[in-house]
């Protein structure tokens, strides 16, 4: 890699950032092209597991601090049936000898890439653009070109590497020429946001509660100020009418019955997706986040997912950067993180979205049943928690050749 040549990443969410963030500390320039004219604010992820936090620690202890000061500590995980009540109940300090933070971090992720933005501007080395949008990349034996489009126009910018950390529709990714193998699924799923306090009326609620039902299966998550309710949407039933006053108060008056009306704080209706890359890098274009991978948020995976991703990614980029060659080492990253998409993040994501909504209720009984013996067993608790909480990936990464 030419040390005159900065690093250039696609998307200036919490994985190109954070790719931005290991780079500069070893001394690599960047370049951050984001299409959106500011840092994404909308409510997204919320949930930092164990071993995310643990890694960013390792960089910079400051941020894992700052995290768990402007979020809240989740010790506890609930699995609950609408109408029967609390299932199981999983609780991470039984990782304590696993990890340095056996808990859930409930954060927004708009409060992380704001703290990544404060972070980085002192460095002098991230040079972050916004209302430029990537168009069009080639590959180069020495260097990678992009395109970019802003308000003065189009213009091509040289790099040495070039992250595609741009999302879901990733330009990088379609440059590249690389598949985006996998299926959307046909109904969307809406989040309401209340300041409305539920914890008193249930019994014994954790900050995280998966909660199946054969007809409305949620997902109770609290953030610092508001519980953020997660609903599964019919496919046909159109967007404005999902997220309308009277629907929205159907659905939250069905969690907790009240004689006020709800007010809600935010409301987001979003299509979900279970894909992944078919290839994470081609030449200097590599893939991260997102762009590489998607699922269902049933399980907090997707982000946390991502920064493994851009940790990964960005180390190697620093051994490349030292003269390192740099092929073995981004086939290794491929080989490392596109198995953990597959067979962790979405076979997790996707066991969960099915107990939540299965509706045959022998079916019902009998994953029920399987969730409290696990919860009760120590040695089966331990080893879902490993498991929910990605360190089992991580483990299981870390043996590959
Ligand atoms: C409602 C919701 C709830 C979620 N909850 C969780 C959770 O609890 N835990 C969890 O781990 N994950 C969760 N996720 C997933 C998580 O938000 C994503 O996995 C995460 O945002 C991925 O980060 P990223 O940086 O890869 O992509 P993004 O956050 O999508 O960032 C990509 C950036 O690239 C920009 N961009 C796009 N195209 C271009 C272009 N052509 N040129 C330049 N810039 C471009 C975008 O504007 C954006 O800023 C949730 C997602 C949603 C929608």
């Amino acid at each position: 890699m030419s040390s005159k040549l900065p690093v250039l990443i696609a998307g200036a969410g919490p994985v190109g950032l954070t790719v931005a963030l290991v780079l500069t500390r070893a001394g690599i320039p960047v370049e951050v092209f984001e299409k959106a004219t500011d840092l994404a604010e909308d409510l997204r992820a919320s949930t930092w597991h164990p071993p995310t936090l643990d890694m960013l620690d390792r960089i910079d202890p400051a941020l894992t601090r700052r995290i768990i000061e402007m979020g809240l500590i989740a010790r506890h995980t609930q699995y609950r049936d609408r109408r029967d009540g609390l299932v199981a109940e999983f609780d991470l300090e039984q990782l304590r000898g696993d990890t340095a933070h056996p808990y859930r971090v409930q954060c927004e992720q708009f409060k992380y890439t704001r703290l990544l933005r404060e972070v980085l501007q002192p460095t002098g080395l991230a040079h972050l653009h916004f209302g430029a949008a990537v168009v069009g990349a080639t590959n180069h034996a020495d260097s990678v070109e992009l395109q970019v489009e802003d308000a003065t126009g189009r213009r091509s910018v040289r790099g040495s590497y070039l992250v595609g950390a741009d999302g879901v529709w990733s330009a990088v990714r379609i440059a590249a020429g690389i598949e985006f193998e996998g299926f959307t699924f046909p109904e969307r799923f809406y989040t309401a946001s209340t300041q409305f306090d539920f914890a008193p009326h249930f019994d014994r609620l954790s900050l995280v509660n998966y909660v199946s039902d054969p007809q409305e299966w949620c997902v109770l998550l609290r953030v610092p100020g508001l519980w953020r309710v997660l609903f599964p949407t019919a496919p046909d039933e159109p967007d404005e009418q999902v997220m309308s006053d009277a629907a929205t108060e159907r659905r939250l008056q069905a969690v907790v019955a009240r004689h006020e009306p709800y007010q809600t704080v935010h409301r987001t209706i979003y299509r979900v997706h279970q894909r992944v890359a078919q290839r994470y890098f081609t030449g200097r274009m590599v893939l991260a986040g997102d762009a590489a991978h998607v699922n269902n948020p049933l399980g907090g995976m997707g982000m946390n997912g991502g920064l493994h991703d851009a940790i990964s990614l960005a180390n190697r980029l620093v051994r490349i950067d030292r003269g390192e060659p740099a092929e073995p080492l981004l086939a290794h990253y491929e080989r490392e993180r596109r198995p953990i998409a597959i067979d962790y993040i979405n076979a997790n994501t996707g066991r969960n979205k099915k107990i939540m909504e299965e509706r045959d209720p022998a079916v019902r009984a009998q994953s029920q049943d399987e969730m409290r013996r696990m919860a009760d067993d120590p040695v089966q608790a331990r080893e879902f928690l490993l498991r929910t909480s990605m360190i089992s990936a991580l483990r299981a990464a870390a043996l590959v050749q």
